[in-house]
């Protein structure tokens, strides 16, 4: 436990350079690493032809990193009017959208079919409305609810049964002939159950469970399916102790079930898609906040100057996030400590009953893996407002590609009155 520390992307005297053009609480992000890691996982799947991985959009909805990914062939995932524009806006067009909404309004459809995005379909009556509304594509994605429980151990346990999302099986063949009487000559199918797995084998139970499903729905239909969508839900170890996931495997056991399910029954045309978030992103965001208190009462607190409006998932989920001190790395963690922000929620906490080396007044900690569901959670309880982003280039170079939030852009949406405009 106590040298069990994650390796961070920045050491200290990068930090403090950034800071001085852009002070704390700040969200920095490796490009090299998103890079990277987005070539690893087209590599693994590079057996499947015409794999894609629409990026999540709602992780980390920022152009430049959009952009480093495009740069690595990867397409959009959107589910709202504004990140159907933020694709528009950069130029993603057709195929390099697709559309995974859920109660969706008819403008998001009206949107979608103007982008051509693909349209991913949550429910049966969506048929009707998206017909009445906009019109029915060539090409459309409908996603699966199997029900149930899913998964074999804790790491990959999801509840189908009690999510919101997909159509039951047997809406799956209901929905497949009135769409292809409707004049849809191509489906795809989507699934996300289970969300942060860690482990080798959510993605393989996941296809063998979609490639069966299409393979009925071709054989009770004779319809044409080109795709499969094995949507987000690769985690990633935000513990020290856990282990990454291994992509190559997990890839190659996914071809197992493609071999075994679609080839061996003389499919081979079968493009996969991903729309991973967290896994593209997480590890290469960190949160840098400054320690302004110390306060000693019935426990021992840090007091930082980022707070819950930064980084929510320690306040709504309890979730774990590493906490590395900047130039403290190789020190014994041999205090205790409850980091926390100013928000007056008693849960804004990054950290509860943590070992960290002792702290001093000024010392700069590295949140963790904080580039997915980090930045683009945030919110302005409390007027507190959200900072701003920076990119890291390999060469130690960086970039503002976020400016943080002013008075002026929380009081923007005041200036119905005179004391605000
Ligand atoms: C959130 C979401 C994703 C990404 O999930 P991750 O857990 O970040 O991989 C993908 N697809 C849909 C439809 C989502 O809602």
């Amino acid at each position: 436990m106590q040298n069990n520390d994650k390796h961070c992307f920045i050491d200290i005297t990068k930090a403090k350079e950034i800071i001085k053009s852009f002070p704390t609480p700040l969200h920095v992000y490796d490009a090299d690493g998103i890079i990277n890691n987005a070539r690893k996982l087209n590599d693994a799947f590079a057996w499947n032809k015409g794999f894609k991985e629409y990026f999540a959009v709602k992780a980390t909805p920022n152009p430049e990193i959009i952009k480093l990914l495009r740069s690595e062939n990867c397409g959009l995932d959107c589910s709202s009017y504004t990140e159907l524009s933020i694709a528009d806006r950069l130029g993603f067009k057709g195929d390099s959208i697709m559309f995974s909404s859920n109660e969706t309004a008819a403008r998001e459809y009206v949107y979608a079919r103007k982008l051509n995005a693909i349209i991913n379909l949550d429910d049966i009556t969506h048929i009707e409305f998206l017909k009445n509304n906009a019109s029915i594509p060539e090409k459309i994605c409908l996603r699966f609810n199997p029900g149930g429980e899913f998964g074999t151990d804790a790491d990959i346990m999801g509840i189908p049964a009690e999510a919101k999302y997909g159509l039951t099986r047997s809406q799956m063949t209901e929905a497949v002939k009135q769409l292809a009487s409707l004049g849809v000559k191509e489906f795809g199918m989507h699934a996300f159950l289970a969300s942060n797995t860690i482990g080798d084998t959510y993605y393989p139970l996941l296809a063998k469970t979609m490639f069966s499903t299409v393979l009925e729905l071709i054989k009770e239909t004779g319809v044409r399916f080109s795709f499969v969508n094995l949507s987000g839900g690769i985690g990633i170890p935000y513990r020290p102790e856990q282990q990454k996931v291994d992509i190559y495997k997990v890839a190659s056991q996914v071809k197992n079930e493609y071999d075994r399910i679609f080839v061996a029954n003389g499919i081979n045309d079968i493009k996969l898609f991903t729309e991973l978030g967290r896994y593209m992103l997480a590890p290469f965001g960190g949160l840098l906040t400054t320690l302004i208190h110390f306060k000693h009462t019935y426990r021992e607190y840090a007091g930082v100057d980022a707070c819950a409006a930064n980084l929510m998932r320690p306040a709504i989920y309890g979730a774990y996030h590493h906490i590395t001190v900047l130039g403290k790395e190789k020190e014994t963690k041999d205090h205790v400590y409850d980091v926390v922000g100013s928000l007056c929620e008693n849960c804004d906490k990054f950290a509860v009953n943590r070992q960290l080396p002792k702290l001093n007044y000024g010392d700069i900690l590295f949140i963790h893996d904080t580039g997915a569901h980090g930045h683009s959670m945030g919110y302005n309880y409390n007027g507190k407002l959200r900072s701003a982003e920076v990119l890291l280039y390999k060469d130690g170079s960086f970039k503002l590609i976020r400016r943080a939030e002013t008075e002026a852009d929380y009081f923007a949406t005041l200036d119905i009155f005179d004391e605000f405009r």
